[in-house]
């Protein structure tokens, strides 16, 4: 969608800053800034119950124990330095220790437990930030150094009372939106679209499962900005602009006026897309095109069902390894698996299995395998699965016992080799075998196992996989990522990330036709299935079955719609002859247009 500029202002009496960032998901959201400061942790909030406050009292006053006892080590510690280092230190740590034996913060927090009964995590959070604002307003440069000690002595505390810190959007005023230096996917599955307007970070590439999950949330997000937290508070208003990719601090009533009205006509232009759920997605020839939801959650089922999907056509269950500490039983996975599976009502739902690593880190897996020093390239999806089968197993036995509930298929992220998959089919079979003898209820027939076509050798490779597998699904996010060595979660190379680029399209087309020849069902389940810009290109390909964010499904039926799928192969076979991306996107712009 064209964007109109905002409104020009009057440099001498608005405080408006507009940043630039990373477009990742459309939409405007306007609202009180929630500042999530980076070297704060970020704590569960929570209402103790009376008879418990005594007791949080007493975990509050063992933490700060805990913290005196911390500083003197590190005073010790300290006394072996260099004499002018040693006296440096030793006057900052007898800062920290006097703040932690009894300051306003230590006597501020105890209060917010026993009055107010929050937790202490959060009492500490609480008082910090009040502190923190009353200096903030006193202008005082020696007073600014004195914050920064009563900053760490809350981090201090707050470390001495979580084992590990889970973030929280609990506490926020309606619409608010959430400015932080990163937000990981996993703080993105606590967020609840009903709460937070949208969302903008300084970390962060357009194609990592950070912005991945804002758009399946429909939350607008800017990522990528350059110096957005500096010099902003809490309460502030904010307007994140998700479509052109800014991020406005402090708008002037003439600028909140222009976007309040952008947000009108694109909610006016969802209402109007709501009139494509009953139809049929279907090119103008008659091709269908089949139109399923990547969703993380079950609770998205409900959003999959609105814009009625075809299936699921890709779960990613490590979602469901978030924000825990421990790995979730058999029996919680599946009912984890039941309730999208019953959700979706007699529809397909394709189960992937675990693709932790990389930039998605499953909190509960967090000890069991050592650090890598290339995570991308490192032991993520199916190679740290196969390292650990009695992962894999109790994934499998869920996935089946779902599959007694309604049609589902398993599918394998990142398969590289022939082996890889014969070594999985085996343990599939043994866990089949184990259920049976037990007399499991589980699907039957045994669901089809498939691979995810994701790493350029595994394109290349496609007829032989097919040999292996029943089904293909082509996660173009990482087959992008990995073809152009781009880091698809890094904002400075950002604008490398090229879907349109002569390598990937090859290697699309070679999967789908390994996948006609072998005569098994394949789907794009990456991002690019998403995207209304390359629907043409993909039908033309060959390409019949899409999955993608919910909301992104309405508009792609449209596109299917409007599409004649004949005049789109012969478009695609053009653009197969072009090795300049600029040709091929003014190919493929010229084609849209016409439409
Ligand atoms: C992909 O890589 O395209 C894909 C769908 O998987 P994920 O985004 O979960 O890596
Ligand atoms: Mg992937």
């Amino acid at each position: 969608m064209r964007t109109e500029p905002p409104p020009r202002r009057d440099p001498a009496s608005s405080r408006e800053r507009v940043l630039t960032g990373l477009a990742v998901s459309p939409g405007v959201a306007i609202g009180p800034a929630h500042v999530i400061e980076s070297g704060l942790a970020r704590v569960p909030e929570y209402f103790v119950p009376p008879d418990e406050v005594a007791d949080e009292g007493r975990r509050f006053a063992d933490a700060t124990a805990k913290a005196r006892r911390q500083l003197r080590k590190l005073m010790n510690k300290a006394a072996g330095l260099p004499e002018s280092a040693a006296e440096e230190i030793r006057y900052l740590l007898e800062a920290h220790l006097a703040i932690v034996s009894d300051s306003r913060l230590v006597r501020g927090v105890a209060r917010r437990i026993a009055e107010h009964r929050l937790n202490a995590e959060w009492a500490v959070q609480a008082e910090l930030a009040f502190i923190v604002r009353q200096f903030a307003a006193m202008d005082d440069s020696y007073l600014a150094g004195r914050v920064q000690d009563i900053r760490d002595v809350g981090s201090r505390l707050i470390r001495n009372l979580v084992d590990r810190r889970y973030p929280t959007y609990s506490a926020m005023a309606p619409d608010a939106v959430v400015l932080a230096e990163e937000v990981t996917p996993a703080d993105t599955a606590l967020m609840d679209p009903e709460r937070i307007g949208g969302f903008a970070t300084v970390l962060g590439g357009a194609e990592g499962h950070t912005a991945i999950m804002a758009r399946s949330l429909g939350l607008p997000a800017v990522l990528g900005v350059a110096g957005l937290l500096h010099g902003i508070e809490s309460g502030q208003t904010i307007v994140v602009d998700g479509t052109a990719g800014q991020v406005v601090v402090d708008p002037d009533p003439a600028t909140l006026e222009h976007f309040r009205h952008r947000q009108a006509r694109m909610a006016a232009e969802r209402a109007q897309l709501r009139a494509l759920i009953a139809v049929p997605s279907v090119t103008r020839d008659h091709e269908a095109v089949h139109l399923q939801a990547n969703i993380d959650l079950p609770h998205e089922v409900a959003a999959a069902l609105d814009v009625a999907a075809e299936g699921v056509g890709l779960l990613r269950t490590e979602f469901s390894f978030m924000n825990r500490s421990d790995v979730p039983t058999e029996d919680e996975q599946f009912e984890t698996l039941r309730a999208v599976v019953e959700g979706m009502q007699g529809r397909p739902v394709t189960l992937r299995t675990l693709d932790v690593g990389g930039e998605k880190l499953a909190s509960a897996l967090g000890d069991r395998f050592p650090p890598s020093s290339n995570p991308a390239l490192g032991a993520r999806a199916i190679r740290l699965s196969l390292k650990e089968p009695s992962l894999l197993e109790a994934q499998f036995a869920a996935m089946l016992r779902a599959g007694a509930l309604g049609p589902v298929r398993i599918l394998l992220p990142m398969v590289a080799t022939q082996g890889q998959l014969r070594q999985a089919k085996a343990i599939l079979d043994r866990v089949v075998r184990r259920l049976e003898r037990r007399r499991v209820a589980i699907a039957d027939p045994v669901p089809p196992l498939g691979a995810m076509i994701e790493i350029p050798g595994a394109a290349l490779a496609a007829d032989a996989l097919a040999r292996e597998c029943d089904f293909f699904a082509l996660g173009t996010n990482d087959l992008i990522q990995y073809t152009l060595a781009i880091d698809r979660g890094d904002e400075q190379v950002a604008e490398l990330y090229e879907p349109l680029h002569p390598a990937v399209l090859r290697l699309v087309q070679f999967t789908t036709q390994a996948a006609l020849r072998a005569r098994i069902p394949l789907s794009v389940c990456g991002e690019m299935a998403g995207d209304a810009r390359l629907t043409a290109l993909l039908i033309g390909l060959g390409i019949r079955d899409l999955s993608m964010s919910t909301s992104s499904l309405l508009r792609i039926k449209q596109r299917v719609r409007q599409l004649d799928a004949l005049a789109a192969r012969r478009r695609a076979d053009v653009i197969m002859d072009q090795s300049d991306i600029a040709r091929i996107a003014s190919l493929i712009a010229d084609f849209n247009e016409a439409l």
